[in-house]
């Protein structure tokens, strides 16, 4: 593996090594080098990568001719008493994975390049941010927005590519990128892309990390209690007694607790009462174990 937390890249017979960056000069110069060869895709992490996180790069070679990763942790859409200080870290893992995918370059800033002292400003989306996660982790989206604000102010992506186990993530930035004209990348190149799931149909997450074998075996519980309410709806059950259904089958498989279930418009995250013509998913988050998990289906199959 040539991959190392050196600032340049290395010539190696010709082929850049993936270059793994963790302050802005040298964040610009090699974005600057990239750009000057073609189009740029950034696929924004928290790193402790799987397959969910290689799906999006492997999408983002479809879209441009270079892929930049950003790895970073983000405290500020962190509660205070959330996982921030367990968060998994593997930073060199993550780029030995990087690099055999192929990606140009790992944007790794520390946290005071990323908020150096005096660091004041905020980036706060309203609507689409309110009630699921929003609700249950007051100031995480506003964290995220500022955040991916930032990284593509730094990275300059033509195209961003977020993954659609994080729904209301995904509706967040899209909705910044349209209200603050953002050019690079416009709301438009902002690609979302299907969950990528274990074989036994649990969502990938670098929270899984976090359950025990029992746990892990029980989560299982959250995708089929999902299907199972998405047919009873579709089946004409009220939308309530679906949800309050697949609650109780939570709680009763081992689940701790749940945060919500939820029934919402896909793009405009209305709660959905009612079954109209407008697309809708199911949102649920549910607490294991260690692990608050997370996930969305559309009501279509
Ligand atoms: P994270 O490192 O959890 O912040 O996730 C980084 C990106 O990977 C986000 O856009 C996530 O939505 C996406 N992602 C995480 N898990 C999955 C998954 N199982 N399938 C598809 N994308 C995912």
């Amino acid at each position: 593996m040539r991959a190392s937390l050196s600032r340049h890249a290395v010539l190696v017979q010709g082929v850049p090594d993936v270059q793994i960056v963790q302050q802005l000069d040298p964040l610009r110069s090699a974005v600057d080098g990239l750009k000057a060869s073609g189009t740029l895709a950034l696929v924004p992490t928290m790193g402790a990568l799987h397959e969910g996180h290689l799906t999006l790069v492997r999408a983002a070679r479809a879209a441009a001719t270079h892929i930049a990763v950003s790895i970073f942790v983000n405290p500020r859409q962190f509660g205070p008493k959330e996982d921030l200080a367990r968060y998994p870290r593997q930073l060199e893992r993550d780029c030995e994975l990087l690099e055999a995918e192929g990606v140009a370059l790992v944007w790794a800033p520390d946290l005071a390049a990323m908020y150096p002292a005096g660091y004041a400003t905020g980036v706060s989306v309203s609507g689409v941010s309110e009630g699921l996660c929003g609700e249950m982790r007051p100031g995480h989206f506003d964290g995220v927005a500022t955040v991916v604000c930032k990284l593509f102010n730094q990275v300059r992506p033509d195209v961003a590519l977020f993954g659609e186990k994080d729904w209301q993530q995904l509706a967040v930035i899209r909705r910044m990128a349209r209200d603050l004209d953002l050019v690079l990348p416009r709301a438009e190149a902002i690609l979302g892309v299907p969950t990528v799931r274990e074989a036994d149909g649990l969502a990938l997450s670098s929270r899984n990390a976090y359950l025990s074998e029992a746990d892990r075996k029980a989560a299982v519980a959250l995708p089929d209690g999902m299907k199972v309410a998405i047919a009873a709806i579709r089946a004409g059950a009220p939308i309530a007694e679906a949800t309050a259904a697949l609650k109780a089958g939570l709680t009763a498989a081992g689940f701790a607790s749940v945060d919500y279930a939820e029934l919402r418009e896909a793009a405009s995250l209305v709660s959905v009462e009612v079954l109209g013509e407008a697309p809708a998913r199911l949102f649920v988050a549910a607490r294991i174990g260690g692990a608050r998990l997370i996930d969305n289906m559309p009501l279509v199959l």
